[in-house]
């Protein structure tokens, strides 16, 4: 690969430099990198997810939305649809000293999502809300056109019953299938991974769903409850690395943003460029969106991954098959080069990208980047002291983007490719803060304290933990 294409945000004097020029001793050693994508815009896209299955996504969203509305009382103001604000945040840019003249920095709230309290509740809800729709229809319960508050009827709650939903999470996923699912009358089991946090387990076993708790990791966690949904056949298993209505759910942000967008008055063109910041796992949310919102931008929306340095799956995912990274197989995992996958952001903690997503988003992906822990615990601490904003460890990890898009060499380069230095001033950057609602005050109060002790993350470049 093209050296200029990953360059660690430390600077040249590094110890370690013979090594760490090499592209695999920065992800080794856990150094944060930004690497961009040569391959964007080349090959077809993805046809298996066409925009027309994305307006599909959306449109069933809303005809479930009266029913919504009724199971959950939380969504009486927004009439059973769950959406997030897209907010402008100038202190936080003036905190993280990104100059105007690169651009407005602007966050897509679903870290305040209802229900799920994460970005989960797009992916999440809308497979579970699909499976029942299914069910229904094939039951007779539902005429295809007619008032879906009909699944909350007795007879709807029955045929439910009858019937278990599964998932394998390290928590926020769980959490969106496990609420859906148990609220429509389901039975529902989620296989929690050994990271997955003690409040989201208790959670959800208030509401009635049955969680398992397995020592190995998420990849584990969504082998097992593979496994155990195989064997029967009223099961559906939301299948976190190879789900396509998953995937949908997540698409059907796109048109959603466009929307408040427009409404902010923020144009994307050519020039005026859109850069996304999306916080990634196995890839499903992030991937989701990005293809959504290349149909409706195409090439001016340039989509960046973050992902923990500890825990870079997508990122290696990319990689494979490149010559620096020959041998590492077509679907490598983070430990095969010796990362542990230790992180805070219980939400990234992923040892494997879904091979699904690393597809969809093949040629249309800018970039992935890393971000250590330290630092998504100063953006916590800031974006909270500055916007008032409440977000968890994962969410934080968009916000690190435009630091690395503009003080890295490779950031530089890859503007510098697509032509767009002289875009910049009217450029918008959108971090995507995906989750933190439901954290309890104690464990948010600890997220915060442990920033608020670190010297504040700011935009220029700087030299970072060897
Ligand atoms: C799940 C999750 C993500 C990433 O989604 P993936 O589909 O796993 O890539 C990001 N942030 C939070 C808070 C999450 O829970």
């Amino acid at each position: 690969m093209n050296e200029s294409s990953l360059l660690s945000a430390a600077p040249r004097s590094s110890p370690h430099q013979n090594e760490a020029r090499h592209p695999l001793g920065e992800l080794k050693h856990g150094r944060p990198v930004l690497w961009t994508s040569e391959r964007r815009g080349s090959g077809e896209q993805d046809s298996r997810i066409s925009p027309a299955d994305v307006d599909a996504a959306a449109a069933r969203l809303r005809r479930f939305a009266p029913l919504m509305a009724l199971l959950f009382p939380e969504l009486a103001p927004s009439a059973g649809v769950i959406e997030s604000d897209l907010l402008p945040v100038p202190q936080l840019q003036q905190a993280l000293a990104l100059p105007p003249d690169f651009g407005a920095l602007l966050v897509k709230a679903d870290h305040a999502l209802p229900v799920a309290g994460s970005i989960k509740a797009r992916g999440g809800i809308h497979e579970v809300l699909e499976h029942a729709e299914s069910l229904a229809l094939r039951h007779g319960l539902l005429a295809p056109e007619g008032d879906y508050r009909a699944l909350a009827s007795d007879t709807a709650r029955a045929l439910f019953a009858r019937h278990q939903v599964a998932v394998g999470s390290t928590g926020n996923l769980g959490l969106a299938i496990g609420v859906m699912a148990s609220a429509l009358g389901f039975r529902a089991v989620v296989h929690m991974s050994a990271d997955a946090k003690e409040w989201k387990k208790e959670r959800l076993r208030r509401r009635g769903v049955e969680v398992l708790e397995h020592a190995g990791d998420y990849a584990e966690a969504v082998a097992a409850g593979r496994r155990a949904a195989e064997a029967d056949p009223a099961c559906h298993f939301v299948d976190d690395e190879r789900s396509r209505s998953l995937l949908l759910g997540y698409a059907a942000a796109a048109p959603q943003l466009a929307r408040q967008l427009d409404a902010l008055g923020r144009k994307v063109d050519a020039a005026h460029p859109l850069f996304v910041y999306l916080p990634c796992g196995v890839g499903g949310a992030p991937a989701g969106i990005a293809l959504g919102l290349s149909q409706i931008y195409g090439p001016h929306a340039h989509c960046f991954f973050a992902e923990p340095t500890r825990s870079p799956c997508f990122l290696l995912q990319m990689l494979a098959g490149t010559p620096a990274f020959a041998g590492l197989g077509a679907n490598p995992s983070v430990y095969d080069i010796g990362l542990d996958n230790h992180t805070e952001a219980d939400g990234l903690a992923v040892p494997r990208a879904s091979e699904l997503a690393a597809a969809a988003v093949q040629s249309l992906l800018s970039g992935v980047y890393t971000v250590e822990d330290e630092t998504l615990f100063q953006l916590l601490h800031q974006i909270a002291a500055t916007e008032n904003i409440r977000i968890e460890p994962s969410a934080a990890a968009g916000l690190g983007g435009p630091a690395m898009l503009r003080g890295t060499s490779s950031g530089q380069a890859y503007l510098h490719r697509h032509r767009l230095q002289a875009r910049m001033p009217q450029a918008t950057h959108i971090a995507w803060t995906t989750g933190g609602l439901f954290v309890p005050d104690e464990e948010y109060a600890r997220f915060h304290a442990r920033g608020a002790a670190l010297a504040p993350f700011s935009s220029t470049p700087r030299k970072t933990r060897i």
